[in-house]
């Protein structure tokens, strides 16, 4: 007889943006003559750089001749793009990583869920409350005991250490979906707090590069001793429109260590290179040629265009949003608007007004988790004209 993961059965059916896309779907059919515009899911909505697709062509194109045509790809990734990820995306930082601390994924999601193949089911998890879903469901998949620490404008979306003491601690940073970000001395606190209690920091830095302030951390290990202490998650999707193309890439460094049972020291790097050579085959050749492109002149200036017009986006919904009264959050550092609901609607309430009044579709915040009740999050991914005609829309129902 077949034994399932009994776990699966208390994370639920629905994942936050499928239940978002039946209600807009339902609306649509009632509705078939309004147009509905999206600043819900964080979907790119601009084309691709050239610099990218011209990279991708001439991979094709090798791919067509059997004296340059690649097969499986090396195990974390091809030199060509992790020699640039360590000397752009850090050396350039100040901060010095091998080449074999890096490794090359197909995004994000994937690695910030399967990161906890290495880790045991017993470890006290801390998860900033609200969150991207991945991080609350994996670790209920395996059934391990989860304490949220909630961030809210009380405590200036800044969590406070754990009650319990955790051995594994979350950190999005600039947050989705809060938008809002921990300057260089509050991210300390916490590589601190883990040095002090032997924990570990998987720190989701997706967004990094909408970071405009200064004394905002990149990365986690722009902090001395992180590298004790952290694995840190990358991904190209929002930072150059992959979110189809798949690639991203994770951080575990050489001096990240934890014990057995037994009491002997384990890497985890070389963990995390076991389970990648077991479970994951590499990204696309074409797509880590695609990648490596976004690290050229040219390919920089060009993915910086894309973000400086989504970020234009983040500054309209803020902007107009506050002209309107309403109290908003993040937007600055991240492409995400995180905005108090007006007259204390619950999240869906607000969902459900600007869906049905003015047609505009947004992410409820309580869908991130309990302390994002009574919040909504906008994202800065649409084109520039639905993003105003948004705002303008919104504006109509508070005249
Ligand atoms: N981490 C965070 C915080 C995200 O918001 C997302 C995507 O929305 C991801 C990871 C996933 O990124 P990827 O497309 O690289 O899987």
């Amino acid at each position: 007889m077949i034994k399932i993961n009994e776990h699966y059965t208390e994370i639920g059916n629905n994942y936050l943006f499928a239940e978002i896309a039946r209600r807009v779907r339902e609306y649509k059919e009632r509705n078939s003559d309004k147009k509905v515009i999206s600043l819900g899911i964080g979907d790119i909505t601009q084309a691709i750089v050239p610099e990218v697709i011209e990279a991708v062509h001439k991979a094709t194109e090798e791919m067509s001749r059997a004296e340059t045509v690649r097969g499986y790809a090396p195990d974390g990734g091809y030199d060509f793009l992790v020699n640039a990820i360590v000397k752009r995306d850090f050396l350039d930082r100040g901060i010095a990583l091998e080449a074999g601390e890096i490794f090359v994924s197909d995004g994000a999601k994937s690695d910030t869920g399967n990161i906890g193949d290495i880790l045991g089911h017993e470890n006290q998890v801390a998860i900033t409350d609200p969150a991207y879903p991945v991080y609350v469901d994996t670790n209920k998949m395996v059934g391990r005991s989860i304490e949220l620490l909630p961030c809210t404008p009380e405590n200036d979306f800044i969590p406070d250490f754990p009650k319990k003491t955790a051995d594994v601690i979350y950190l999005c940073y600039p947050n989705n979906p809060t938008g809002t970000v921990l300057t260089k001395l509050q991210l300390k606190k916490w590589v601190d707090y883990a040095l002090e209690h032997q924990s570990l920091i998987l720190f989701d830095a997706a967004y990094e590069a909408f970071i405009s302030q200064p004394d905002i951390p990149h990365s986690i290990f722009e902090i001395p001793g992180a590298k004790k202490v952290a694995i840190e998650f990358r991904s190209f999707s929002k930072t150059a429109g992959f979110t189809g193309m798949r690639a991203g890439y994770t951080i575990v460094p050489k001096e990240l260590t934890a014990k057995t049972s037994k009491g002997e020291t384990i890497s985890l790097n070389a963990m995390w290179k076991r389970r990648q050579s077991t479970k994951f085959n590499g990204t696309a050749y074409i797509v880590q040629r695609g990648a490596a492109a976004i690290f050229t002149p040219e390919g920089q200036k060009q993915i910086r265009q894309v973000i400086d017009y989504y970020m234009g986006n983040a500054r309209i919904i803020k902007n107009g949003l506050e002209a309107l009264g309403l109290t908003t959050y993040g937007g600055v550092n991240a492409p995400y608007i995180w905005a108090k609901t007006p007259d204390n609607l619950t999240s869906w309430e607000f969902f459900d007004l600007l869906l049905n009044k003015v047609q505009v579709v947004g992410t409820p915040g309580s869908g991130f988790g309990s302390a994002g009740e009574g919040f909504f999050r906008f994202t800065a991914f649409g084109n520039k004209e639905n993003t105003l005609e948004a705002v303008e829309r919104i504006k109509t129902l508070f005249a």
